[in-house]
């Protein structure tokens, strides 16, 4: 017998019904604040995401899904930014619109060592406005994942801020950071010696007791800004405080992705234990010219739908109920006739279902009742011979004959 991949998951109902509650939240609210959906296909030229994500990323050192084909190396994504500023930049968006303020919803694929709230196959929501460097943007940005979260029913959440400055203020607080850390390398764990040499920044992001106790004594503030990225993240800060939002200033928080500068957010939640995070994001200020489109600022964001679902509160309402109606039918003219009167009641946008098992009537009344109809149609000589139907309340037992050409008037009562 064939077993799912390690890491993946079939999504059955009822757990689906949560995922379509949270979809459809989603996708009202990204439509409030004015989000058009984009699709991007969930392959790509692998360069896409090594450009975008750098080199020496943990996601594109160890964890992509990667296809050859020839002389071609694809990759499942494993996040979405980079295929969406691909998209943008080919298919001209700039020329549509000067802002572009996109979502999307879909799966995400990381080679991870599977565990809880870690996956191989996972799913983002998430959203990207392309073509602002301006501080609002980043407000409305938070300001959009803060209203997700309260769609979503969350609470208990976190929203931490940093920023990173402009590709010179990361340098500088690379430089900064390796100096602080230069003394301690023998305290740090054998990752993240590694990660000195090649991506001094991503020792920040380390779960290491070891490490965090090390990172923890570094004076990081916000020396590395410069008078241009100070003021934007003074703004960004104002803003959020404005609208009234909670947030916490963690000047250790760097996001692990080469392309992120200025503002960096990470929405956690303590209930989640090892893997707190909700949803991260933040500006990518240089990416689009990178790969190749005009210099136009960006910022983003994505949550983990998995995570989202461990923690909303939609679950504690009580599921809505799905009680199509049930037909029954007794004898093969009645069945002929069955047919029909389920066609007619589906155009009419009534939900109903039939047995197709050749069950006896107390088996169909039981199908019925295991999927919670309320209302059962029963059709026989008799009722074919008067031209009505049985219709039985589930509920309350009670049955009484109507007329055929009645029913969906009644059942739309
Ligand atoms: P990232 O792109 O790594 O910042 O991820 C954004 C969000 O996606 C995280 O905060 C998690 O909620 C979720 N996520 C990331 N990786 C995984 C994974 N392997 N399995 C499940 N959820 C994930």
């Amino acid at each position: 017998m064939f077993k799912k991949v390690a890491g993946t998951k079939d999504i059955l109902a009822p757990e689906i019904s949560w995922w379509q509650k949270i979809e459809n939240l989603s996708r009202s609210i990204f439509s409030v604040y004015n989000y058009q959906e984009i699709r991007p296909p969930i392959i790509e030229e692998a360069a896409v995401f090594s450009r975008s994500l750098g080199e020496f990323t943990e996601i594109v050192q160890k964890q992509m899904f990667l296809i050859k084909n020839k002389e071609e190396i694809y990759a499942l994504r494993p996040e979405a930014t980079a295929s969406i500023v691909r998209a943008y930049i080919e298919n001209n968006l700039d020329k549509i619109s000067a802002l572009q303020k996109l979502y999307y919803i879909g799966a995400m694929f990381r080679l991870e060592r599977p565990q809880k709230g870690r996956l191989r196959q996972f799913h983002h929501i998430g959203a990207e406005v392309i073509g602002s460097t301006d501080a609002d943007i980043d407000v409305e940005t938070v300001s959009l994942a803060d209203s997700l979260l309260k769609a979503y029913a969350i609470d208990g959440y976190e929203i931490k801020i940093n920023s990173l400055g402009c590709l010179n203020d990361k340098k500088e607080l690379t430089r900064l950071l390796s100096n602080s850390l230069k003394g301690r390398l023998s305290d740090l764990c054998p990752e993240c010696q590694e990660r000195f040499k090649r991506n001094v920044l991503r020792i920040l992001d380390c779960k290491n007791e070891s490490c965090r106790r090390v990172i923890a004594k570094c004076n990081i503030r916000d020396n590395h800004l410069c008078d241009d990225c100070k003021t934007h993240f003074e703004r960004v800060k104002q803003g959020l405080s404005d609208l009234n939002l909670n947030y916490e200033v963690m000047p250790h928080l760097v996001r692990g992705l080469d392309y992120y500068t200025r503002t960096v957010f990470e929405i956690t939640h303590k209930s989640l234990g090892a893997q707190d995070a909700l949803g991260a994001g933040g500006r990518y200020d240089n990416l689009v010219r990178e790969l190749g489109g005009p210099d136009l600022g960006a910022i983003g964001f994505a949550f983990g739908v998995e995570r989202l679902l461990l923690v909303t509160g939609l679950k504690n309402n009580r599921q809505e109920d799905r009680n199509p109606v049930y037909l029954v039918t007794l004898g093969e003219q009645a069945k002929k006739e069955g047919r029909k009167i389920l066609a007619r009641l589906r155009q009419a946008a009534i939900a109903c279902d039939t047995d197709y098992a050749g069950k006896s009537l107390k088996g169909a009344m039981r199908a019925a009742g295991d999927l919670g109809c309320q209302y059962v149609l029963i059709l026989g000589d008799d009722e074919l011979n008067k031209g009505v139907i049985t219709l039985r309340d589930m509920g309350s037992g009670e049955q009484k004959e109507i007329k055929q050409d009645d029913l969906i008037r009644t059942l739309k009562c």
